[in-house]
């Protein structure tokens, strides 16, 4: 079996690439340009004594809706949608974003949303809540992460890979 493919989508500037360096490299870039895509890292995660590939797939300043090729949603496994928890307009922008996945016909790859910037609790603008119940309509996992202080990343990257797996 390949690797399993999941991409990244959401707003420029949610921290995106700040995710994929932190989940694949256990790293973080303050300097991070937000116009700067990763293209696709792989990280390996061991899941009930199984080694599995995952392969996350990021956006290089693509940000603007419909402007994604579609390759780029081509074979997914898995979705991670990302917004700011310090950001209100990100978050509904994630609607948008489901829209992009709908027309690509890739709805039906399980989905997880992600609030970044956990470390920056005191600037937060979008209440756990409101994300949990917009979660819940998607049937989407819902995580608030810190890419800059790596909190809840390791966890996650295990949850989406076990959830791949058994599907
Ligand atoms: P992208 O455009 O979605 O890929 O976002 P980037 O990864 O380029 O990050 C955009 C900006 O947010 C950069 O200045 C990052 O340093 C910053 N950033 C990313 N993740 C975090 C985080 O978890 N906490 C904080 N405080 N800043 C972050
Ligand atoms: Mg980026």
């Amino acid at each position: 079996l390949g690797p399993h493919k999941v991409i990244l989508v959401g707003d420029s500037g949610v921290g995106k690439s700040s995710f994929m360096l932190r989940l694949c490299d256990d790293a973080f870039n303050e300097k991070m340009n937000p116009s700067f895509g990763l293209d696709f890292k792989t990280k390996v995660i061991s899941v009930n004594g199984q080694e599995e590939n995952i392969q996350i797939w990021d956006t290089a300043g693509q940000e603007r809706f419909r402007s994604i090729t579609q390759s780029y949603f081509r074979k997914v496994d898995g979705i991670i949608l990302v917004y700011d928890i310090t950001h209100e307009e990100s978050f509904l922008n994630l609607q948008n974003w489901v829209t992009c996945i709908q027309e690509s016909g890739q709805l039906s790859a399980p989905m997880t949303i992600i609030g970044n910037k956990l470390d920056l609790e005191h600037l937060r603008c979008v209440s756990r809540e409101m994300a949990t119940e917009l979660a819940n309509f998607y049937e989407a996992d819902f995580v608030e992460v810190s890419a800059k202080d790596g909190r809840n990343i390791n966890q996650l990257g295990y949850d989406l890979v076990s959830k791949l797996v058994e599907r």
